[in-house]
């Protein structure tokens, strides 16, 4: 099948959905009431052998096990549910993304329960990685199969976890389904990751950690930005599609990038057909020459409203009593797990969250790491931040989480009050 036919299949699903989802959001509005925020404290006592029980109880990977069921999760499974679990497998080079062991303890959990679960991610902006030199390749997790090697290596597999990776949104980024979000803050049109459309259930395992544009990554930028295609990751960062000057010189490097197949060279210059441009990315990755494609960025406040468009897009169409959230607050380094430049953590591990509210959930997570005091060494101490209390995540990127935050919970996708139940 040739890219205008997948193309014109996308747009016929994208249609019918439309419909199914105009019916299903009137009865299924976004309404989280409960804002119950379940915590597992990551501290493993000292100890000397022998382990007894009870150390194995302070156990984090236990606590994790026992979180699923404290905090509800077990209840949404039914048997036979095809389960996605939306993980970040971590860009290569990165070495402090999640530890497939925690998704494993879900993974096992929803069998237990009867569930089907399924590891799965949607592909980065972009269709080419980036060679470094000397066997450095990174910025690969561009099209499903780099992404499936690069889940592999990190131990994101079958093997590891008990659950097979799937890529959620095809092999180029790009199956989604539309639908047109009419309470938008942004962005109306919101692409979803088929997969999880296709799914029953949706958990959520992220990653909580510091983020330069949106000041850190939760629950809500894994939903905003995590489960659509690369067509709404572009939306969300940008604010039209690329457009091309009078500097580009004609030599074509573009058109093989272009997954829209929507640039023609027309008298020594490209040419985009915006009627087909699915704003990939590809042709500003690969242009060289200077100023030859110029792109509207989105400030940090447009991006973060942006992406919260597109959560509580996401949250409509998969339906928030489908939805749970688990949120890792370990490893917590100032850049997202899309850089391959981790760094030092900028706090202590705090532990394991768990809810049915993503806003919550994320507050909660926020206001723990504020309170904790800032590790030495790491980008805590070079901004100032040690001391419990300040805003860590403010002090080093200087942008505003509150953005993205606030704007969710405006668009109804939960709410900012929550009750903190340690398990
Ligand atoms: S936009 Fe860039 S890559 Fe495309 S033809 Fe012009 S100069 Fe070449
Ligand atoms: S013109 Fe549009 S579809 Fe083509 S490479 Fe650029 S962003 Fe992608």
């Amino acid at each position: 099948m040739g890219k205008e036919e997948i193309l014109l299949c996308l747009v016929l699903a994208t249609n019918a959905f439309r419909n199914l989802f105009c019916e299903k959001d009137k009865e299924d509005q976004v309404k989280v009431s409960e804002s119950v925020v379940f915590y597992a404290k990551s501290h493993d006592p000292w100890q000397a052998w022998p382990v007894k029980r009870e150390h194995m109880e302070a156990n984090l990977l236990v606590k994790t096990l026992k979180l699923f069921d404290k905090a509800g999760a077990k209840d949404m499974i039914e048997k036979g549910d095809k389960v996605a679990i939306k993980v970040h497998v971590g860009e290569a080079f990165n070495y402090r993304y999640l530890r497939p062991e925690f998704v494993a303890c879900l993974v096992r959990k929803i069998k237990e329960y009867g569930g089907r679960p399924f590891l799965t991610d949607t592909t980065g902006l972009g269709v080419r990685a980036r060679d470094y030199g000397g066997g450095v390749v990174t910025f690969n997790r561009r099209i499903a199969l780099n992404h499936i090697e690069v889940a592999r290596s990190h131990g994101y597999c079958e093997e590891v976890t008990g659950a097979p990776f799937i890529p959620a949104d095809g092999m180029y980024g790009l199956d989604g389904l539309e639908i047109n979000l009419e309470n938008a803050l942004r962005n109306k049109r919101v692409f979803i990751a088929k997969l999880f459309v296709d799914a029953d259930k949706v958990i959520l395992a992220t990653h909580f950690k510091g983020h330069g544009a949106a000041g850190f990554g939760g629950s809500l930028k894994n939903l905003g930005v995590g489960c659509v295609t690369k067509t709404s990751k572009w939306l969300a960062h940008c604010l039209e599609p690329p457009e091309i000057t009078e500097a580009c010189n004609g030599c074509g490097d573009c058109i093989d990038a272009c997954l829209g197949d929507c640039i023609t060279i027309e008298e020594g210059k490209a040419v985009i057909n915006y009627e087909l441009c699915v704003m990939c990315g590809g042709c500003m990755e690969v242009c060289k020459e200077d100023g030859a494609i110029k792109v509207k960025g989105a400030n940090d406040e447009q991006f973060s409203v942006g992406f919260a468009d597109n959560a509580r897009g996401v949250v409509g169409a998969i339906g928030p009593g489908n939805l749970f959230y688990f949120n890792f607050a370990l490893d917590i380094v100032s850049q997202c797990d899309c850089y391959p430049v981790p760094g030092t953590p900028i706090v202590p591990d705090i532990g394991v969250f768990a809810s049915k509210d993503p806003v919550a959930i994320d507050r909660a997570c926020v206001d723990a790491v504020i309170s904790a005091p800032g590790l030495r060494g790491s980008p805590a101490e070079e901004k100032d931040a040690l001391d419990p209390g300040v805003d860590k995540f403010v002090k080093i990127h200087d942008v505003q989480w509150k953005h993205h935050v606030e704007a969710s919970e405006r668009l109804g996708v939960g709410s900012q009050k929550y009750e903190l139940k340690e398990v």
